[in-house]
């Protein structure tokens, strides 16, 4: 049998003809002319279409894909493998060694072709947009009373967690343009209001916040009217967790709501609900003022332990699913008597 393209014989065929002849005279595969591919110059990010995608990966394997994707192999080509190999000449410019091999009826193939890739340094939307200033909605942090700097700082926590979680997810456009600190608060300037309102439902639930909502007009596009929403969020001083005095007694916050606010007497275990209102006058214990206090003996009920201010042995009735892990309790000190703080 010999190749009916060149003649020769003793090579293995298909279609007749002989695997170099196969690859000159067919098209086995289509290769791109060239590919480019544009990154944010600023947080790396990748242009795709006219959508722009987070990236983590290195720009060798960007173009690497890109030029897979753009390899058009022949169905008759089975086994088919497309590898591409990148030499940066510099920066931005870089050559492309793309090779497919596979089978054609049984007799093995090669095709190689050498490319230029391009990589277009640019800057993608939410770069220009914060560069740009651009926001959609503020959140305003106030508190209904004076604001405490650990409430500033766990409420900032709140907001990059969010845009975080957001972001995670593939909601590039969720990010904080400036956290600008104002009289009494902190005004958070957010890239959309969608992310707004994640951040003040957390506000919400996680610090008891009040919510009031504007929204004003900054203009049109696309014939649409053009609205930047602003959120009051008021926080109380206490949040769910804080410890509060309130009628001579020591409360654990459970639950903040728009008007009711649930609480634990600490005294007795027992669940009361208060006016939000009425919580205005209430004493609201700082991190700070929980002390640790050395277990003597703990029977079902009760907890003996040493008072650390006074030294002396003090009997604390337990709460229902109380336990602990060390040989100390956090304990608060108010009016001269103690209490478990949990
Ligand atoms: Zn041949
Ligand atoms: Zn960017």
């Amino acid at each position: 049998m010999f190749c009916v393209e060149c003649g020769r014989e003793g090579l293995a065929l298909a279609e007749g003809v002989c695997a170099d002849c196969l690859v000159r005279t067919q098209t086995l595969a289509t290769f791109p002319d060239r590919v480019a591919v544009e990154i944010c110059a600023h947080c790396g990010s990748l242009r795709r279409g006219s959508a722009w995608e987070d990236y983590g990966g290195s720009r060798q394997a960007t173009l690497q894909a890109q030029a897979r994707q753009a390899t058009e192999v022949d169905p008759r080509v089975e086994d088919a493998k497309v590898e591409v190999d990148v030499r940066a000449e510099d920066e931005r410019h870089h050559r492309l060694s793309i090779t497919v091999t596979g089978r054609v009826q049984q007799v093995p193939v090669r095709l190689d072709r050498e490319i230029r890739g391009t990589i277009r340094p640019a800057t993608c939307l939410r770069c220009s947009r914060v560069f740009g200033g651009y926001y959609e909605a503020i959140v305003q942090l106030r508190g209904e009373g004076k604001l405490r700097p650990d409430q500033v700082d766990r409420a900032g926590a709140i907001v990059s967690r969010v845009l975080d979680r957001m972001q995670a997810a593939g909601n590039r456009d969720a990010f904080l343009v400036e956290a600008r600190e104002e009289k009494g608060g902190v005004d958070y300037y957010l890239g959309t209001t969608a992310s707004a309102r994640i951040v003040t439902k957390a506000l919400t639930e996680e610090m008891g916040a009040r919510l009031s909502e504007s929204a004003s007009l900054v203009g049109r596009k696309d014939g649409r009217e053009m609205y930047r929403v602003t959120f009051l969020a008021r926080v109380p001083e206490y949040a769910p967790g804080s410890f509060v005095g309130l009628d001579d007694r020591i409360h654990r916050v459970q639950t903040v709501g728009p008007k009711l606010v649930s609480l634990v007497d600490l005294a007795t275990g027992r669940s009361v609900t208060e006016e939000r209102e009425r919580m205005r006058g209430a004493r609201v214990f700082l991190r700070e003022e929980i002390a640790r206090a050395v277990v003597v003996s703990e029977t079902e009920t009760d907890l003996l332990v040493v008072d650390p201010a006074t030294m002396r042995t003090v009997e604390l009735r337990k709460p229902a699913g109380f336990a602990r892990s060390s040989g100390e309790v956090p304990v608060l000190r108010w009016n001269d008597e103690l209490y478990l703080a949990s």
